[in-house]
């Protein structure tokens, strides 16, 4: 196989936002009246990056390692399912350069949770802050996101040899 000492890997993932259920979003409880719909807690960021670094590696997705079918994915935290992710990337001989996030949601506003989103991915990681950006933004009220039926979020990820 061929390996090169950097490589890069994108993820995206889509939740519907639904009444009765806690908001997660970036492994921080957000306040708001209504949460992502899911079999886990429906985090949407860290899925991204759960499948931006399965991607970076060539190994796979986040359906393929944690199929939904499976009841020992039901209800899991998504902080566990991105710590089992970063085990497999150190064991593969790998650690990561930098994660950076965009959020679309039209509702709650993030930018006062920002900083914590982003201490809470450092930690989850085992990264410093600055190799984690964590951005946001609306839709400005188009499609399902713009609607607030729904959020999403991408990330790119860079790992390297160390
Ligand atoms: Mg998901």
């Amino acid at each position: 196989m061929h390996i090169m000492p950097i490589r890069v890997g994108h993820g995206y993932d889509l939740h519907r936002l639904v009444e009765g259920r806690p908001l997660w979003l970036g492994g921080v409880e957000i306040p708001h009246a209504r949460g992502l719909l899911g079999h886990s807690d429906g985090d949407v960021v860290l899925h991204a990056i759960c499948d931006a670094v399965l991607g970076a590696m060539g190994a796979g997705d986040i359906g393929e390692h944690f199929p939904d079918a499976d009841p020992r994915y039901h209800g899991i935290a998504s902080s566990e399912l991105l710590q089992q992710v970063v085990a497999r990337m150190r064991a593969d001989g790998w650690r990561l350069g930098n994660v950076d996030v965009t959020i679309c949601a039209e509702q709650p506003r993030l930018a006062a949770h920002r900083a914590a989103l982003r201490t809470r991915v450092a930690a989850l990681l085992g990264a410093a802050e600055n190799q984690v950006s964590i951005k946001a933004k609306t839709n400005e009220g188009l499609d399902a996101v713009g609607r607030g039926a729904a959020i999403a979020a991408t990330a790119v990820v860079t790992i390297e040899r160390p």
